[in-house]
Formats: structure tokens, C-alpha cells, sequence
């Protein structure tokens, strides 16, 4: 059943590569490239901006996910709700 999925994730491993996180910035890049993508053509204050960029990212990420938490706990208790009603 999952042959199929399984050829098909190493088909898109061996086109992509693998992958090695960045010490500078931390973010992850392909293998094979000498250089990260994202940092190596800036300097000090460039970084301290992408990195500032990256956490607004990551907590508006985070921010929709609890949305996401909150908005779903309230249509089951709705449910829940209505099922005794009903
Ligand atoms: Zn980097």
C-alpha cells in the first residue's frame, strides 16, 4: 500500500539532495550548495534582520495555531452542546 509513496519520497530525495542546517542563520539549505542561500551575501546587520524576520515568522506561525486550537475547541464544545440538546 505505501510502495508507491515510498518510491515517490525517495525519487523527490535523490532530485532535492539532502539537506544541512546552517550555523550562521540556522535555517536549512540543500547539501550540495557550497554556500548558504540565505546568508552568506549579508552582513552582520543583514543577518540580525533575517533572523529578526524568522522569529516574527515562526510566532505568527505559532499565533495561527493556537487560532487554529481555540476555533476547533469551541465548534466541538458547540457540538457537544447541541448533541444534549437535540
Ligand atoms: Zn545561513
Amino acid at each position: 500500500m505505501f510502495g508507491p509513496l515510498l518510491e515517490l519520497k525517495q525519487q523527490q530525495h535523490k532530485l532535492l539532495g539532502r539537506f544541512k542546517n546552517c550555523q550562521r542563520c540556522e535555517l536549512r539549505f540543500q547539501e550540495k550548495l557550497e554556500n548558504c542561500p540565505y546568508c552568506a551575501h549579508l552582513d552582520e546587520t543583514g543577518l540580525a534582520e533575517l533572523l529578526h524576520k524568522k522569529e516574527k515568522m515562526y510566532r505568527s506561525r505559532r499565533e495561527l495555531g493556537i487560532w487554529f486550537f481555540l476555533s476547533s475547541s469551541i465548534i466541538i464544545a458547540l457540538l457537544l452542546l447541541f448533541n444534549r440538546l437535540f
